[in-house]
């Protein structure tokens, strides 16, 4: 059987971000795919089942927050449930001198979370494409300008053309892992290596209880701790408390043998002996997930460059789109963000000139 190899647009990730951009795209008509390394959506969006159907806990991204319209947008057109943050109740503080308990939730801000979990909005985004939009399994490795003028987009198994590429990865990521060869202009380069993986560098541990105790004892699930191994610890039950569950982030370096057993013991001596018998404990480092963080993540700190202009126009002779949160002029980071990013991207690709758009091709020079 023949495969298809030519595209208007290929969209490497799918991600919120990448996901954003094919369906802007293939709304407009254009014949996209959206080409993904892991052999699931949703990139930094996880979500875990729980054994109560529609209810998932998330190891990646989980809030959301007033003003962010792409997210709640998306979660309205397609029937997603939210629901508030649970906030009541005291923090606690554990220092190297003992543990105390502060009056009020002094960490959680008022946001919202989904019921089915963060993932379901990447799930939602894939289901508005036509079968065979997608290809899991599919690490791009190299993109370069072909002779015709249009771009090729390397993948193990395959050489694919696209008039346009939307490149939805961490910068720092596909410069890692993504040959471009020399095309693409010193300073872009150097942006890319330099640009922090959002939260790439992150231990998320979630810990789930037959039920909230904590709130029976007047506590919000919330704590600041100075010694570890978890640092700040949220509720992350779902609505009314169901499934049961905290979150706490790690450094990627505590995480050696006994882990586990440290972050309960943690747990009991801050929330109560009832911590000490989680249902479920589940461990998600960030940091060494192939398809989020680059070698250099725990070394890229340098948050203003989230948002440069170089990731506003596209490289490669108009062809090669930035997009990915990392890119975003607002809400660089967040969920809102990477959808923000990938509508741009979508945006610059249906605005592009004809010349780019598969009439009189001509070979085209890199942009600086
Ligand atoms: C622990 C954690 C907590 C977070 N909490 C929140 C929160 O509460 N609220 C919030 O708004 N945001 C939060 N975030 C951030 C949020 O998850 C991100 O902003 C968002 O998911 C980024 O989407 P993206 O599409 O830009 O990137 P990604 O989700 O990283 O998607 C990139 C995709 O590209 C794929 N890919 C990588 N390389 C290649 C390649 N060579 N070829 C093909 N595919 C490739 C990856 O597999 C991935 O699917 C959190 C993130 C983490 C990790």
């Amino acid at each position: 059987m023949s495969r298809q190899e030519s595209y208007d647009v290929i969209v490497i990730g799918a991600g919120a971000s990448g996901l954003a951009a094919a369906t802007v795209l293939h709304a407009a008509g254009r014949d996209v795919i959206a080409l993904e390394a892991r052999d699931r959506i949703g990139g930094r969006l996880l979500s875990v089942p729980t054994s109560r159907p529609e209810r998932a806990l998330d190891l990646g991204a989980t809030w959301f927050w007033d003003g962010e319209e792409r997210v709640r947008t998306l979660a309205a057109r397609s029937d997603i449930a939210a629901f508030e943050q649970h906030l009541a109740g005291d923090t606690m503080l554990q220092e190297t001198t003992g543990i105390r308990r502060l009056t009020g939730n002094l960490i959680d801000a008022p946001s919202r979370r989904f019921t089915a979990g963060a993932q379901s909005l990447t799930t939602a985004l894939a289901a508005e494409l036509p079968t065979g939009t997608l290809q899991l399994d599919t690490a791009v490795t190299a993109i370069r300008p072909s002779s015709q003028g249009s771009l090729d987009v390397l993948t193990q198994a395959s050489t694919l053309h696209a008039e346009h590429v939307v490149l939805a990865v961490p910068p720092a990521l596909a410069q890692e892992r993504i040959g471009f060869g020399d095309t693409l202009p010193a300073d872009l380069v150097r942006l890319a290596q330099a640009t922090p993986v959002w939260m790439g560098a992150a231990v998320k541990v979630v810990v789930r209880y037959p039920t909230a105790f904590w709130r029976e004892d007047g506590l919000a699930g919330a704590a600041f701790s100075r010694t570890g191994p978890l640092q700040e610890i949220h509720d992350m039950s779902g609505p009314d408390g169901e499934p049961a569950a905290l979150f706490g982030f790690a450094h990627a370096r505590t995480v050696r043998p006994g882990f586990e057993q440290a972050v309960i013991a943690q747990l009991a001596r801050l929330f109560g002996p009832g911590a000490a018998s989680p249902d479920a404990l589940h461990v998600q480092d960030w940091s060494g997930e192939r398809w989020t963080a680059p070698s250099t993540v725990q070394r890229l700190v340098d948050y203003s460059l989230f948002g440069h202009r170089l990731y506003q126009r596209p490289a490669l002779g108009g062809r090669l789109h930035w997009a990915s949160t990392e890119t975003a002029t607002e809400y660089a980071g967040h969920i809102e963000g990477a959808l923000a990013a990938g509508e741009r991207a979508a945006r610059a690709v249906l605005a592009a000139p004809s010349s780019t758009n598969g009439i009189a091709l001509g070979v085209t020079a890199p942009t600086r």
